[in-house]
């Protein structure tokens, strides 16, 4: 290819964190190569760009690369610090103790890891991811909808304009030499490529809210990640916004998705025989306003071909949607894109990269696969053991007290 050649085409499906984050590390990627020119576009179906959620907590497996973007100062700037995360038992009595164990983050993540485990506003995640690409040459199109794409050779995607003056409601179609589909759980990129339905409820449902620190009375303001472990139900709390608001996430199993009927659950005499702790219905009785999300998954994928094919890659929870009891899912598609970006920057030349996009495609998804299959099973078998009760509970929770650190530290995660 020339000099003169046009660029190539590569489309991002979504606007999400996962998109944004693969735009950035793209873009970025391409040019420190000085690989062809790329005409990157990000595609969201949203008529404004937002985050929906609350809050995120980021380990040091995620801020590397948001560091390595060029983003550590700006994420200073609106992430909190937390020093410990401290897993206690809901159902501890009046005058027991209820921390099980920590974990010390703060400092021991940057001295183990090599980065900080932070807490955060998704919004302010997004909006740091979208400022960084909006810096950059990459063409941003809010309101428009992939609704599907053929595959082979190059890729011919049909979209819908949702712009409320198009007034049109034909499809449209465009040809692009690369496809990520980072459209989430939902994604129309992943029906086009494997066919296999849509993601399934887990019978879990999540109540999230903010609370400013100021309206809590002063014992309840708790500056660390708190996990409270529950029988069919846990609660984790952290703070953002610096510090000023204090994240709350309640996980309910097997229950629907209606405040009436879980919060009464929680805090009356339980089938297990146990109240929750004070400390906890104190903290849960201070939120007026929950926002409920009721959780969805897909089992692993079975290989990279499921991850990629040809042109077009899945990234984020298009490729691997998790349950959050491991607080990974965003970090997962961080990886995801820094992953997609060094297989581009180091495949994709200008000499062939018709042949070459596959190759980096596939490099990518072999990359990613497995990692993201483990983090999956270790979400999901979290659920099981955060929600235990009678004798499995009192085994979890003694071993959490004896073994402490050793059992709530996952190197194998934090330190990819
Ligand atoms: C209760 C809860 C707590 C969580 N806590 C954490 C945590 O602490 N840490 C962590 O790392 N993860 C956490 N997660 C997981 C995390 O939120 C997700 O894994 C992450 O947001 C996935 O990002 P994504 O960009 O892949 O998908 P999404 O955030 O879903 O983004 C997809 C984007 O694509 C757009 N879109 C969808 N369809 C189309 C289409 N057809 N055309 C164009 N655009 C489209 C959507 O509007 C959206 O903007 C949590 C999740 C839940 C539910």
């Amino acid at each position: 290819m020339s000099s003169t050649a046009p660029p190539l085409k590569v489309l991002i499906a979504g606007g999400g964190i996962g998109g944004l984050a693969a735009a950035l590390a793209l873009s970025q990627a391409s040019s420190a190569a000085h690989g062809p020119a790329l005409h990157l576009q990000v595609w969201e179906h949203k008529l404004a760009w937002s985050e929906q959620g609350a809050g995120i907590q980021l380990g040091p497996n995620a801020v590397r690369h948001l560091q390595a973007w060029g983003l550590g100062n700006a994420l200073e700037q609106v992430a909190f610090l937390p020093q410990h995360l401290v897993v206690c038992n809901a159902h501890a009595r009046k005058g027991q103790v209820g921390v099980l164990g920590r974990l010390r983050l703060g400092q021991r993540m940057q001295d183990c890891y090599g980065a900080p485990y932070f807490t955060l506003a998704r919004a302010d995640l997004h909006q740091l991811l979208l400022s960084a690409v909006k810096a950059l040459p990459v063409e941003l199109q809010l309101a428009r909808r992939v609704v599907s794409l053929k595959v082979e050779p190059q890729v011919e995607v049909k979209w819908e304009d949702l712009k409320p003056v198009s007034g049109s409601e034909a499809l449209n179609t465009q040809i692009f030499d690369a496809v990520v589909g980072a459209d989430g759980i939902w994604s129309y990129v992943r029906e086009a490529l494997l066919h296999d339905g849509p993601a399934h409820a887990t019978g879990h449902c999540a109540y999230r809210a903010q609370l400013p620190m100021q309206a809590l009375p002063a014992q309840l303001r708790s500056f660390d990640v708190t996990v409270w472990l529950g029988y069919r139900f846990h609660v984790v709390h952290y703070p953002v916004k610096g510090g000023t608001v204090l994240n709350v996430v309640v996980i309910v199993q097997g229950s629907p998705c209606d405040k009436e009927q879980w919060l009464p659950q929680i805090t009356s005499v339980q089938s297990a025989g146990c109240r929750a702790s004070t400390q906890l219905l104190d903290v849960l009785n201070a939120v007026d306003d929950w926002q409920s999300w009721p959780l969805f998954d897909r089992p692993p994928l079975n290989g990279p071909q499921a991850m990629a094919q040809g042109h077009v890659a899945l990234l984020g929870d298009a490729a691997h949607p998790m349950r959050p009891y491991l607080a990974q899912g965003a970090a997962m598609a961080i990886e995801d894109a820094q992953s997609l970006a060094q297989a581009w920057g180091s495949r994709v030349s200008s000499a062939a990269p018709e042949l070459q996009i596959p190759q980096a495609m596939q490099a990518y998804a072999l990359n990613r696969w497995r990692r993201n299959a483990q983090v999956q099973r270790r979400a999901q078998r979290n659920g099981f053991v955060f929600h235990l009760q009678g004798p499995m509970a009192w085994a979890r929770d003694r071993s959490i007290q004896w073994l402490g650190e050793s059992v709530l530290d996952i190197p194998w995660l934090y330190s990819a």
